[in-house]
């Protein structure tokens, strides 16, 4: 295994300008994210609230922290008072939490809501019509301290970059429709988080904004 440094330059040379890279850090030590740091890197992510704390709290606080793993409602007040962005929104319930736990904070909590878009039904994710459900609700029109930046997903884990093209060019068509429906002339409505170590490359040619990269950079897990 080449060393982290040089995985991570190498990954940051295939990322165009106006695509954001997520550097996926969990399972990984806070010397490993150390190395990616003294590159220059601030934006990292994790998946587990119980990790993304005691990183937090031990390394530079100039780091931006992403969650992007699945949440439960119950473990969100311990992300709350610092988590840059929460991609993994998949429900009113999950939303309703971040919304009081950033109300508690005196902050607004930038948000991504993870669409479900793999054609296999193991992943997290809501349909279109859930997310027109949520968009267009009541509630969630009075919720002040969440911001919604746009959409996520994970496509199949498969060797059919067709497939995985057709699922990607899915979450663009959705994110386009939610924003002329619910976001016009929004310009906070702009993200698409998509593509991962193996697909990421097929997620930026079919729109992506921001890639959420980790054993590509960190090896694997
Ligand atoms: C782990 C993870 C990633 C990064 O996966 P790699 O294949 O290691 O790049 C991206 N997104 C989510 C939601 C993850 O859980």
């Amino acid at each position: 295994m080449g060393n982290i440094s040089e995985n991570f330059r190498k990954v940051q040379d295939t990322i165009p300008s106006g695509v954001s890279l997520v550097a996926i850090s969990k399972t990984k030590s806070t010397e490993d994210i150390m190395e990616v740091y003294d590159c220059g890197q601030r934006v990292f992510g994790e998946s587990k609230a119980q990790e993304l704390v005691p990183k937090y709290e031990e390394l530079p606080r100039d780091i931006e922290w992403h969650m992007v793993g699945h949440l439960q409602s119950n473990k969100v007040k311990y992300i709350a008072p610092f988590v840059s962005m929460i991609h993994s929104v998949d429900s009113m319930k999950l939303l309703k939490a971040i919304n009081k736990e950033g109300r508690k904070n005196e902050r607004v909590i930038d948000c991504l809501l993870q669409m479900h878009i793999a054609e296999e039904d193991t992943k997290f994710g809501l349909d279109y019509e859930e997310l027109t459900g949520i968009l267009g609700s009541e509630e969630f029109a009075k919720m002040n301290n969440i911001r919604i930046r746009g959409l996520m997903c994970m496509a199949t884990y498969t060797e059919d970059t067709e497939q995985v093209s057709r699922e990607f060019r899915q979450l663009i068509k959705y994110f386009d429709q939610a924003r002329s429906n619910f976001f016009p002339g929004d310009d906070t409505f702009t993200i698409k988080s998509m593509g991962m170590s193996d697909d990421y490359e097929i997620a930026i040619r079919e729109g992506s904004n921001m890639v959420r990269v980790g054993s590509r950079i960190f090896g694997s897990r």
